[in-house]
């Protein structure tokens, strides 16, 4: 990209960025915590999604020393519906790293940040770019588009990704790296979206490979998707007194570390039902996580004794922070 074409991007998004409770205004820089925040939350997770969570957690836990002191729980259930739950427990383990080891500091370098966890390629040289200014390759899914569109990379992602990365490097600015990486990726959500991108409109049309070739929506070219598979399972509703039996999901794995409903059959374990009852139907839900969709069946009992465990009053369910599929479960469980 030229000089112009890179002043041009920028002039643009002086005037036309995003507003975003994480951003600053221009010539100030981001605290980096928040930076780092918001670009975890932000992973595989629209801005539509991020933004309530970004503001109770900030305003919960205003700063990285404040949130490593935080039980997990607390932490677990605040998250809860973002999904993704693994981003959850490696922001703690994350936290906890930086202040023990760092000085309550993040590190300032993408080869720093990314021996931190839960700090990815991306992740780490969107916070060195945009925290500290460093030249650092940034490319989400929004700069994917709009630099398949400017080359016209007929590669199809995924294998693309990395002739993607390199020609993003080949335009990336050595000065205001993190308006840069900022504008990139606000172009791609507002200007040249997935569908109808507004070529009219856009400060690099003159340097826009696929707009010369008047068919920019084929880019990204994509490899054919591969069929989601299908799982199924149970989860169980058990009722005593007003209280329902919640379970504390192992700290690895799918939802680790979660409130739960008791299941069996969906994630590989053979779990029986927490108690022998009588078990009724309690219809089912479905949910779809990034690799397979789920159908789970509700089964419903009253338990005459209450047997050992977490048991939730009913009417503050709400607090628990389930995550999602069991939020959707507990409304069938709780419905009759
Ligand atoms: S000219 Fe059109 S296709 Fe090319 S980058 Fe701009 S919005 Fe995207």
């Amino acid at each position: 990209m030229s000089v112009d074409a890179s002043n041009a991007l920028l002039s643009w998004y002086s005037v036309d960025k995003r507003s975003l409770p994480w951003r600053v205004a221009e010539g100030e820089w981001p605290d980096a915590y928040r930076v780092w925040l918001s670009e975890v939350m932000l992973q595989q997770t629209t801005v539509a999604a991020v933004r309530p969570y970004f503001e109770k957690f900030t305003s919960l836990w205003p700063g990285v020393e404040r949130l490593a002191v935080t039980d997990d729980a607390d932490v677990m259930a605040a998250w809860a519906g973002l999904g993704y739950y693994a981003r959850a427990r490696n922001l703690l383990a994350c936290a906890r790293t930086v202040v023990a080891h760092h000085g309550g500091e993040f590190p300032d370098t993408e080869a720093e940040l990314m021996k931190l966890p839960g700090i990815g390629r991306y992740t780490a040289a969107a916070i060195a770019a945009i925290a500290f200014g460093r030249r650092a390759v940034v490319v989400d899914g929004n700069v994917e588009r709009v630099v398949s569109r400017l080359f016209a990379v007929e590669e199809p992602l995924p294998a693309a990704r990395a002739t993607l990365y390199a020609l993003t490097d080949t335009i990336t600015p050595d000065r205001r790296c993190g308006d840069f990486a900022q504008a990139m990726m606000d172009l791609g959500a507002t200007v040249c979206t997935p569908r109808v991108p507004k070529c009219l409109l856009c400060p690099l049309a003159d340097q826009c490979a696929a707009r010369a070739g008047r068919e920019p929506e084929r880019y990204p070219v994509k490899a054919a998707k591969t069929a989601r598979p299908r799982r199924e399972g149970v989860a169980y509703w058990l009722e005593h007194e007003g209280e329902v039996l919640l379970v504390r999901r192992p700290a690895s794995g799918l939802l680790g570390g979660m409130l739960a409903l008791p299941t069996c059959g969906w994630s590989g374990e053979a779990a029986p039902p927490p108690v022998a009852a009588q078990w009724q139907d309690g219809g089912s839900v479905e949910h779809v996580f990034t690799h397979f969709a789920l159908k789970l069946r509700i089964l419903r009992a009253q338990a005459e004794k209450r047997p050992e465990g977490i048991w939730w009053p009913i009417e503050r369910l709400e607090e628990a922070g389930l995550p999602t599929v069991f939020a959707k479960a507990a409304v069938r469980g709780a419905a009759e």
